[in-house]
């Protein structure tokens, strides 16, 4: 079953000398459940508005969206059944590691003792235990992303949408969470709709890599058929050779 499906979305923002600017330009794709997908591409082209409009942080000018066979075009945020994860982390500075991450659940008004449990399965999962009582300024800029992290896991939502969300970390610690990732990914059967600018993280993370390019779809494709067979010269240049 398909987790997301995208039909002809398209986006267009007022331009500064009164037209459109078409953003995207009819996106079309479905994502399987358990599927990791990422979104590929250069600043500016589209990566981060599909990603909203998937979201409900931004509606699409036309199109539809589908999420676990409902149509969800019209929803806000809040009533999609999804998580979210961006680059920045999003915590909320005076409130503590348990705080952050039980801020995923109290949202949506869920029992106690339910709650004690995700968290504990939470931290454990991405070894915070030892820090549920400091703030985010008592943490590394790791710590934080796995607290972001947690805050999307302990909702229990199956689908998790991440907006480039290691690239505030150091080179060594960007691979280490690479590898966390598909880990804990694969470990709770997660759909992850990936967004980065980054070839390397895209094709070791993904099992599809969506390659976007001035709003429109160039390639969609398994990381080793888009090494294999570039669908343009965009692509191949962009993707480069395999690490
Ligand atoms: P990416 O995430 O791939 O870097 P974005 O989706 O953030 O790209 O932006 C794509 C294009 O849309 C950019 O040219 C950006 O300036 C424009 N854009 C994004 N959001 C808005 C907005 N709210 N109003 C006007 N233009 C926007
Ligand atoms: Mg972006």
């Amino acid at each position: 079953m398909s987790s997301v499906v995208l039909r002809d979305v398209r986006k267009s923002f007022p331009s500064r000398r009164g037209g459109q600017v078409a953003v995207l330009s009819g996106i079309d794709t479905d994502v399987a459940d358990g599927e990791f997908l990422a979104i590929l591409g250069p600043s500016g082209c589209g990566k981060s508005t599909l990603l909203r409009i998937i979201s409900g942080l931004e509606a699409p000018t036309s199109g539809s969206i589908h999420i676990n066979g409902a149509d969800v075009t019209g929803t806000a945020p809040e009533r999609r059944e999804l998580a979210m994860v961006f680059q920045n982390y999003a915590l909320f500075p005076h409130l503590d590691v348990r705080e952050n991450i039980l801020f995923g659940l109290k949202s949506r008004r869920e029992p106690r003792d339910l709650q004690g449990r995700r968290l504990r399965e939470t931290t454990d999962l991405l070894g915070l235990d030892a820090l549920l009582d400091r703030k985010p300024s008592e943490l590394s800029g790791g710590q934080r992303q796995r607290v972001a992290l947690g805050r999307a896991l302990v909702s229990g939502q199956r689908l998790i949408l991440m907006d480039e969300p290691l690239s505030n970390l150091d080179a060594k610690l960007r691979a280490d969470m690479r590898i966390e990732l598909k880990r804990i990914q694969r470990r709770l059967g997660l759909t992850i709709i990936y967004v980065t600018h980054d070839q390397v993280e895209a094709m070791t993370m993904a099992d599809r890599v969506m390659m976007l390019a001035d709003g429109g779809v160039e390639q969609l494709a398994a990381p080793a058929e888009i090494y294999a067979a570039p669908a343009s010269v965009t692509v191949g240049r962009f993707i480069g050779s395999p690490p």
